[in-house]
């Protein structure tokens, strides 16, 4: 196959998620192949990238700058804040384009097994967002599964007595997964269905 170093660049690939032996030696392909082009470039933004981004003091979001772009934008709406377990959920929720409010991200989903316990969540700072903020409208954009459910109910009951719309996804449409595996217009539809809690 190839030299020691390649083997280990090969390696390091394989073990990115969703990406097995037989991809990474495709992708390993690909990149000496075009070394100048797409090789230099990627280690080019991988290296500012590492250099520069941090996790936004406000929202948890991982951006180039602290606060992060969603929290400075003078343009979303401060009321509506849409609490979510992951960064990735929040990404997927800005792919699809619709939602104007700010963000909160948990940092995780509480699980037995994945050993996440309500310590490893950021519930304190939402909390100290909601008292503080003009925010009137809390949207919980948890995932349908048993984790997800933990999840809000815990985040729910911390935050129930600041007397907050507390509103909830739709699940009459199919949130079975993860937001992140959801089409944007599926993510549209469980917003526009949500429902108080
Ligand atoms: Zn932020």
């Amino acid at each position: 196959m190839s030299s020691g170093e390649i083997d280990t660049l090969i390696s390091h690939i394989s073990k990115l998620p969703g990406i097995g032996q037989r991809l990474a030696s495709k992708i390993a392909i690909h990149l000496l192949r075009r070394k100048e082009l797409v090789m230099a470039q990627l280690m080019k933004t991988m290296n500012s990238v590492y250099e520069n981004s941090k996790i936004c003091q406000i929202c948890n979001n991982i951006d180039t700058s602290s606060p992060c772009f969603i929290c400075e934008d003078p343009k979303r709406d401060d009321e509506i804040l849409c609490v979510v377990c992951d960064i990735s959920d929040l990404w997927s929720i800005e792919r699809a384009g619709f939602f104007s409010g700010k963000y909160h991200v948990l940092g995780g989903k509480l699980s037995a097994v994945m050993g996440v316990k309500p310590a490893d969540l950021d519930v304190f700072g939402l909390y100290n967002r909601l008292k503080s903020g003009a925010i009137k409208e809390v949207i919980m954009a948890m995932s349908a599964d048993i984790d997800g459910q933990t999840t809000m109910l815990f985040a729910n009951e911390k935050i129930k007595d600041l007397n907050i719309n507390i509103t909830t996804l739709s699940h009459g449409v199919p949130i079975g997964g993860e937001l992140e595996n959801l089409d944007d217009g599926t993510i549209i539809a469980a917003f526009n269905q949500r429902r108080n809690v």
